[in-house]
């Protein structure tokens, strides 16, 4: 098994990155990827990229060196109500929006408090995938919350990054990924790259879900075909035009 999509990539528009988007395109064709979005981190990050950084990525080209560019976000969780730190104008112009847990912008609180907000983040409609749901800062109630995935067309990343830099990441990724398996939860396995080195990095999170016999038919960004229909469905957008 193999990805042919990376979902979840950082530019040089967030501080914490290094690479440009052009160089991000290069290694993404080098390494034969069909596709990757552009999830530079949503304005209540200390190196958050400005609102209009997310208004203008319409203007970029849908393809650079043959890569298909899909206009995203890596937005900031930041209430228990399910707020993120991008208004609706913004997201309704952009395709693929994480919405992530990160500490600088929601305090760690108590597993029954991120169970709560993660239920009301399945309800914001411009959301479309839960990113590094494995990080040990923030631990929910994943049954109470990947069962209830598909009500809400939402899918889970399996976040490569998060086997070298989040605590407990393996075994909370093996538990999580064992029930979307339970309840059919398409998945996006993405690298997080900060390099452009590391665009397309899946190796650890292949290899669990090998572990665990995961359901190839379930991994959005494993079949071209299958990222057009996700695509299709959930934003109305067909990355074939
Ligand atoms: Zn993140
Ligand atoms: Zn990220």
């Amino acid at each position: 098994m193999t990805i042919i999509a990376d979902l979840h990539t950082h530019t040089n528009v967030s501080d914490h990155a290094y690479s440009t988007l052009q160089e991000n395109c290069r290694a993404a064709k080098e390494k034969n990827l069909y596709a990757i979005a552009i999830t530079d981190h949503a304005p209540a990050m200390a190196d958050g990229a400005h609102p209009w950084h997310f208004t203008c990525l319409r203007h970029l080209p849908r393809r650079i060196d043959g890569v298909y560019i899909l206009r995203g976000a890596e937005a900031n969780i930041i209430s228990e109500d399910g707020g993120i730190d991008l208004e609706e104008r913004i997201c309704s112009r952009l395709d693929y929006i994480i919405a992530s847990f990160h500490e600088d912008c929601f305090e760690p609180k108590t597993r029954e408090v991120h169970t709560k907000t993660l239920l009301n983040i399945l309800k914001n409609p411009y959301v479309s995938a839960i990113g590094h749901p494995g990080n040990g800062l923030f631990p929910f109630d994943y049954e109470a919350v990947i069962s209830r995935c598909n009500e809400y067309k939402k899918i889970i990343e399996i976040n490569n990054h998060s086997f070298e830099v989040r605590k407990n990441s393996t075994e909370n990724c093996r538990e999580i990924a064992l029930l979307c398996k339970k309840y059919r939860v398409p998945i996006v396995i993405s690298s997080d790259a900060h390099i452009s080195f590391d665009i397309g990095s899946s190796d650890a999170a292949l290899s669990l879900m090998s572990e665990i016999d995961f359901p190839e038919e379930l991994i959005i960004n494993s079949e071209v075909g299958r990222l057009r229909d996700y695509f299709v469905a959930a934003r109305k957008l067909d990355i074939f035009e």
